[in-house]
């Protein structure tokens, strides 16, 4: 019976926003021990998806044993807080230490980590694995496509498999995919791993795997495998981390074979340099998404169409309370609009204190305002409330518990806003269908979110209904806004003068 650790770790910083703290991981999923053992089998379960994914594929191959040691995830924000992540390591480390002896490490990571004073967080957590466990134990990691990989991470992990879709919607197969790839190596196999970063650092709205660029590198990388390849992963990276290891990074592992991989990864890097100018996309200023909205209220025969606040999606660290856009909405006079979900605990817990059917005048963001999050008040009625708990019906959050906290739904004039106690990306129809919200009865749809929710609301809103709108707020996709001090410079798109010679191996 092989005994496998599994050990979770999901934080994607936006190196801007304020800093993650306990309370962020607790809002989410921050599990020990047996905790872990009792999500892993459920139907439902707060654990990031892979996790349940990687253990159902290798109950499949191997008698194996599950030896779950720690799961952490937040919803992405700044740098977790250093004190906090040194307990949460050392606890780790004595669980390691006090598990017995182990056959494999399963790292269910997120790789866009970073610690208050430690640049390379992930990166630690995979030399502490290593420095347990000794060099002959297999250590097998899943990732985010996102992850900025460092070469510590590279070093430390067997085999690193990364997501190949945006929306993420591939979490199971690429679980599958490790617990094979754990398989092969307790039959004999070698890791070789070839790794190239490229001064690429894009907007994650470009980094899309349906088309563009990034969609064609994956699908080259793809097609270009043989036998002798076990893993082909392209990162897109996350440009917000802000990080000495920022960059699109190509990693191939080979079977035995350092040659091979090598070669596969200088051809995919050369490609990816290639096409950099490629990185690039237009957005939607405020005023032609307001102007859109009022022609849509009111002429019925106009198709309906769905706004992303791509630039404060709490997918990439943004605060969520950004309202430049529902004030401009409002202020126009849209109607058939509907717009979420806001993260704003003291507006809905105003909400539950006044009931169902109350008036009141909505003030948001009144705890809290700086550059991006200012306050905006208008007269609203409480149209439902909700405690926030829903399971996800499409795509990223399929089958998985989004904990919103107490939640409500409110009228302003013609717009229904959605308003939540936890910060959350809006990935899921569920998210407004839990106040009685139809989706396709809405002129117009307005979410907090970058990218994932394609993957839930292409129902509603095939990729021609999607406008993508240049707010103000942390994720803006205009990154000559942001006062970056840690990537390596000269980088693409931020430097037109970038420079990529390949390496010499
Ligand atoms: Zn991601």
């Amino acid at each position: 019976m092989k005994r496998v650790a599994i050990v979770g770790y999901f934080l994607e910083v936006n190196s801007f926003s304020p800093v993650t703290t306990e309370a962020g991981f607790r809002a989410l999923c921050h599990l020990t021990g047996d905790e872990v053992a009792e999500e892993l089998r459920k139907e439902a379960s707060v654990l990031p998806l892979e996790v349940t994914a990687f253990a159902r594929a290798l109950d499949e191959l191997e008698s194996w044993e599950p030896v779950p040691i720690s799961v952490l995830a937040a919803t992405p924000g700044g740098p977790v807080e250093q004190a906090f992540y040194d307990t949460w390591l050392a606890d780790v480390r004595r669980r390691l230490e006090a598990a017995g002896p182990l056959d494999g490490i399963y790292v269910a990571n997120h790789g866009a980590g970073a610690a208050t004073q430690d640049l390379d967080s992930d990166g630690t957590l995979y030399a502490l694995v290593r420095d347990v466990v000794g060099p002959g134990v297999p250590i097998v990691a899943t990732l985010d496509l996102h992850a900025n990989v460092s070469e510590r991470m590279v070093d430390m992990a067997d085999v690193m498999i990364t997501y190949r879709t945006n929306p993420h919607v591939d979490q199971r197969e690429r679980a599958e995919e490790a617990a094979r790839a754990m398989v092969e190596l307790w039959a004999g196999v070698r890791p070789e791993t070839a790794f190239i970063r490229l001064p690429i650092c894009p907007p994650s709205i470009t980094l899309l795997t349906s088309e563009g660029p990034y969609a064609d590198l994956i699908r080259f990388g793809q097609e270009a495998r043989d036998e002798r390849i076990l893993n082909v992963s392209i990162f897109g990276n996350f440009t917000f981390s802000d990080l000495p290891k920022n960059g699109i990074t190509v990693l191939v592992t080979a079977r035995g074979d350092r040659a091979a991989a090598q070669a596969l990864c200088l051809r995919i890097a050369e490609k990816g340099w290639a096409e950099r100018h490629r990185y690039q996309r237009d957005l939607t200023s405020i005023d032609d998404a307001v102007a859109g909205a009022r022609a849509r209220s009111d002429d019925a025969t106009i198709p309906p169409r769905i706004y992303a606040d791509v630039a404060d999606n709490p997918g990439s660290g943004g605060s969520g309370r950004n309202v430049s856009l529902l004030e401009a909405l409002h202020a126009a006079g849209a109607t058939g609009v509907v717009c979420g979900v806001f993260h704003d605990p003291a507006l809905a817990a105003e909400a539950h204190s006044l009931g169902e059917g109350a008036t009141f005048e909505a003030v948001f963001n009144r705890d809290r305002e700086d550059e991006f999050v200012k306050r905006f008040s208008a007269p609203a009625r409480v149209l439902k409330l909700h405690d926030g708990t829903v399971v996800g019906r499409r795509g990223n959050r399929r089958g998985r518990i989004m904990p919103h906290g107490p939640s409500c739904l409110l009228e302003l004039g013609g717009i229904c806003v959605a308003v939540s106690s936890n910060r959350l990306q809006t990935y899921d129809p569920a998210q407004f269908e839990m106040f009685g919200v139809d989706v396709a009865e809405a002129r117009t749809v307005v979410v907090k979110s970058r990218g994932h929710f394609r993957a839930g609301f292409d129902e509603f809103f095939p990729p021609d209904r999607i406008d993508e709108i240049d707010a103000p707020g942390l994720s803006s996709p205009v990154l000559s806004r942001f006062p970056f001090r840690h990537l390596p410079r000269p980088v693409y798109p931020l430097d037109e003068g970038a420079m990529w010679a390949p390496p010499a191996w």
